[in-house]
């Protein structure tokens, strides 16, 4: 069983992800994949110069504030390095998925309603969090401007979007209650693989 766990920037995916490890989930972030792929494909690094041009790596290293910059600031430029990532990333998940033991696996990405990623999911939960905490603990943890937070949240969709896709939604406020909400849903998805889904 694929479970598919998204939200926007600042969330907090990447921390559920790590209650759901606790657990014994065995979870798979595709932020980290990709980056790891756009540098260690050729293929995929040689689209990425198409795109992006020299500047996108410097040192076979990817040029993280360059892209960033890039991409959030014209829709269609993401748009596009997502039709020269996704593809691999997928391909490199399921090769991934299929030597895992746990019941079930999370696949953690930003970005799964937007692109179709959903529908390769048999299950998808969704992250939220108020707006300002969202901006804050993004400002915090990357030591960055509330303009550029908020600029890359403009970027996605917004919850309310997202939400009609999702099987389930996880308030992320108080760590203690989303610590909580993670073993319930634990048990839920153990019940459903049981069940035959
Ligand atoms: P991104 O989209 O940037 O990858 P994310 O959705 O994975 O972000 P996290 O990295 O898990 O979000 O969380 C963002 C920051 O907020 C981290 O520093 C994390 O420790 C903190 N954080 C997450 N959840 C909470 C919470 N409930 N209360 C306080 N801080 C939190």
């Amino acid at each position: 069983m694929i479970v598919g766990l998204t939200g926007g920037i600042g969330s907090g995916k990447t921390t559920i992800a790590g209650f759901f490890k606790e657990l014994g989930i065995a979870v798979y972030i595709a932020d980290n994949a990709a980056k790891n792929i756009m540098v260690q494909s050729p293929e995929v690094k040689e689209e990425v110069i198409k795109l992006l041009g020299e500047e996108a790596y410097v040192n076979d290293v990817l040029n993280r504030p360059y892209i960033a910059n890039r991409v959030f600031s014209k829709k269609a430029t993401l748009k596009a390095l997502n039709a020269i990532v996704h593809p691999a990333v997928q391909k490199d998940f399921e090769a991934w998925a299929t030597t895992q033991k746990s019941p079930y696996v999370i696949k953690e990405a930003a970005v799964l309603y937007e692109n179709g990623g959903y529908k390769k999911c048999d299950y998808t939960i969704l992250v939220t969090a108020p707006l300002d905490r969202r901006i804050t603990r993004v400002m915090q943890r990357d030591n960055t401007t509330q303009e550029s937070v908020e600029r890359r949240i403009a970027a996605q969709w917004s919850d309310f979007r997202k939400m009609a896709f999702a099987d389930a939604v996880m308030d992320n406020i108080r760590l203690e209650d989303t610590k909580d909400h993670v073993q319930k849903l634990h048990i839920h998805l153990l019940r459903r693989i049981q069940q035959k889904w």
